[in-house]
């Protein structure tokens, strides 16, 4: 299979007054195409700056990404906004939705800030419909459940055909009834389209639905 996404030597610290934190210390990693991997590791070992890296949102210290072959921190930041617009999906833990608008044009925002705004509407409506809130597209996300919220989230992810889509622990503000609706929606969109998949979880179980699984320890994937 084709590598969608190459990751070479990711080295990240935060620094804080005089404290240098050296969370990523050579990270590589190949995805490819159609793969779903799922990134585990102790709270703190840095898999949210792993999947903010991989996906064009922070800038390394060192290293790089490569996005079919084309190297993202290479860019400007503006064309590496229009890049993540066109061609990433993310699916963070608070789902990230603005209030002021309903469900319908939260889902519908991304396809129209990349100027294809004709049948935008249309298209979150059936991506909506697909994760079993059809009824509910009129409605703001403080009107709807957590759950509810977060397959809002997944549906905008989805909203332009990403060829990868990155989730950070996209259940872990959900009880696990919950949180298991929203996985059984992730795993059957993304695999009934074939998009490759980047998954944060805390869960063993959530991993094993993954094709790859992969540990974050000590500042290195093993
Ligand atoms: P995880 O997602 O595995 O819980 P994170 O990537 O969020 O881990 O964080 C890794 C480490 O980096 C943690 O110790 C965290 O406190 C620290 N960290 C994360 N973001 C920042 C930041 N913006 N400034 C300083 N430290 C940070
Ligand atoms: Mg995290």
């Amino acid at each position: 299979m084709e590598t969608i996404l190459r990751a070479e030597n990711i080295k990240r610290t935060y620094t804080i007054g005089k404290t240098t934190l050296e969370v990523l210390k050579g990270v590589s990693v190949d995805v490819k195409s159609g793969e779903t991997v799922s990134i585990m590791g102790e709270s703190g070992s840095g898999k949210s700056t792993l999947l903010h890296v991989m996906g064009g949102l922070d800038t390394p210290k060192s290293g790089e990404v490569h996005f079919r072959g084309q190297s993202i921190y290479g860019m400007s930041g503006a064309r590496r906004s229009r890049f993540r617009a066109k061609n990433v999906g993310f699916v963070f833990q608070s789902f990230h939705l603005l209030p002021e608008l309903d469900i319908l044009e939260n889902v519908a925002l991304p396809a129209m800030a990349l100027g294809s705004a004709i049948n935008a509407k249309s298209r979150a409506a059936e991506l909506l419909t697909e994760v079993g809130l059809g009824e509910r597209i009129g409605h703001r996300p403080q009107e709807l459940s957590g759950g509810e919220q977060q397959r809002a989230a997944l549906a905008r992810a989805l909203m332009n055909e990403p060829d990868i889509i990155f989730t950070d622990e996209p259940t872990g503000n959900l009880d696990s009834k919950t949180g298991d609706k929203v996985l059984h929606y992730l795993f059957q969109l993304v695999e009934s389209r074939g998009h490759t998949l980047v998954l944060v979880t805390h869960s063993q179980d959530v991993a094993s639905r993954c094709s790859r699984q992969l540990v974050l320890k000590d500042g290195l994937l093993i």
